[in-house]
């Protein structure tokens, strides 16, 4: 007999767990389906950074939302998360040149702070003395900033409590199951088929695998990234992500400013060959006090599995340099990897009831839930209350 819903999603990432949420806010029964038998993709792959700040455009309306289901989540789902804000570390004048132009830019009005009480700025410049008494950098610094409103969460805990929280309220899982085609109103799976009102497909880079002419219009590639969790010996926590110079180049609102062309020349310039690695230089803490270091950028239609030891080479000699410790101890390596296209998102309807979507940059976990509950409630309308309980957790087998 066919299972029926009102809602399939395919893809248990943060995009996919969004848009269950979605859903089941709004009264709707819900199945998510995944091939794989716990949470393995991008969404467990990265920093756990919700970077919103410098995010711009769509990004940032994406953004805006996710942070307030974010911080439900927290209170609701169990989900480990510290309001730690990001600090911006700048080692050279023209790194503060970027951060002081993007307060400029950014002005005294917060769209971050509705309900939040006494409205702080959405960018605080620090002098030198104030980032070395917030980060244990032993780097030179010119001064930084700070980001208030930015969140750091565990992408090792998040989608699994999530799921959790989303078995509570009724969502069916049906896990190691992987879907073959989707049709407006039916799903295609090696368990049998699935029929539902709306599916919502968020299988980031593999959106290749099921709709390969609306991958190649959006120009979708994968992004391979090589990643390390370290004991790096910090004379001191790091009590929030910390990004670099190198990080001014990659997020939106910082990389659109005019000063960042000048700085996107001179790293060029002085560190070629961390910049043929396509480098981010950035780094949170995990809740035990292991760092996650990286990263790396490499795409094509696929990324060779084989990671050049170059990078990571490159990766512990910076960590090392930047808090003035000597080589970290490596405890994990890893290689993550996201859709990367011409836009930040692909949003698109292939059919009547059929929804694809994905971040097609490595902003996922920052705006995925806003993108899913964007794509959601365009088709539902707003949601119905949500009961304010964290007694609904059920782990969900196979992701506990
Ligand atoms: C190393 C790295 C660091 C990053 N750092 C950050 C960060 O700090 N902050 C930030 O905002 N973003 C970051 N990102 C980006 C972010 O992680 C992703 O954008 C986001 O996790 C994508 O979520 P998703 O749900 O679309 O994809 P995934 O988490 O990859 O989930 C897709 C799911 O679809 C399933 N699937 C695929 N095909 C099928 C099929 N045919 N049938 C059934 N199931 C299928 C897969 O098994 C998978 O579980 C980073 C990404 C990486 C790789």
């Amino acid at each position: 007999m066919t299972a029926s819903f009102d809602v399939a999603v395919v893809g248990a990432g943060i995009v996919g767990l969004g848009a269950a949420l979605a859903a089941v806010d709004r009264g709707l029964s819900v199945v998510v389906i995944d091939r794989a038998s716990e949470p393995s993709g991008a969404s467990v792959r990265n920093f756990g950074h919700l970077c919103f700040t410098p995010q711009d455009g769509l990004a940032r309306e994406f953004a805006l939302a996710s942070r307030e289901i974010w911080l439900r989540l927290a209170a609701d789902a169990d989900v480990w998360l510290r309001e730690s804000g990001t600090v911006v570390l700048a080692r050279h004048p023209d790194e503060l040149a970027v951060l002081t132009e993007f307060a400029r830019s950014r002005g005294s009005a917060p769209a971050f702070a509705h309900g939040a009480g006494p409205a702080r700025p959405e960018v605080e410049l620090l002098g030198a003395a104030q980032v070395g008494a917030l980060v244990p950098v032993a780097a030179r610094s010119a001064g930084g900033a700070f980001l208030p409103w930015d969140l750091q969460v565990n992408p090792r805990q998040a989608c699994t409590a999530l799921a959790a929280y989303l078995a509570g309220r009724g969502v069916a899982f049906r896990l190691r199951t992987a879907v073959t085609g989707v049709r407006s109103g039916s799903v295609t799976t090696t368990r049998g088929p699935v029929s539902a009102g709306t599916v919502i497909v968020a299988v980031n880079h593999d959106i290749d695998q099921l709709y390969p002419e609306v991958a190649e219009r959006a120009g979708i590639r994968r992004c391979g990234l090589d990643m390390l969790r370290v004991d790096a010996g910090l004379r001191a926590p790091l009590p929030a992500p910390l990004l670099t110079g190198w990080s001014l180049l990659r997020y939106g609102a910082f990389a659109s400013l005019p000063t960042a062309a000048a700085l996107g020349d001179r790293l060029r310039g002085e560190f070629p060959e961390l910049a043929a690695l396509d480098l981010n230089q950035m780094y949170t803490q995990l809740p035990d006090g292991s760092l996650i270091v990286g990263d790396t950028h490499y795409r094509g239609a696929s990324v060779s599995p084989f990671q050049n030891e170059h990078a990571f080479d490159a990766l512990l000699r910076l960590t090392g340099e930047l808090f003035g410790v000597p080589r970290p101890r490596v405890l994990e390596r890893w290689q993550g990897v996201y859709a990367s296209g011409m836009s930040d998102f692909l949003i698109e309807r292939p059919e009547p009831g059929v929804h694809l979507v994905a971040a097609t940059t490595g902003i996922g976990m920052t705006t995925g839930l806003g993108l899913s509950e964007r794509v959601v409630g365009g088709v539902y309308g707003s949601a119905i209350s949500v009961p304010p309980t964290t007694a609904l957790s059920t782990p969900v087998k196979g992701f506990s």
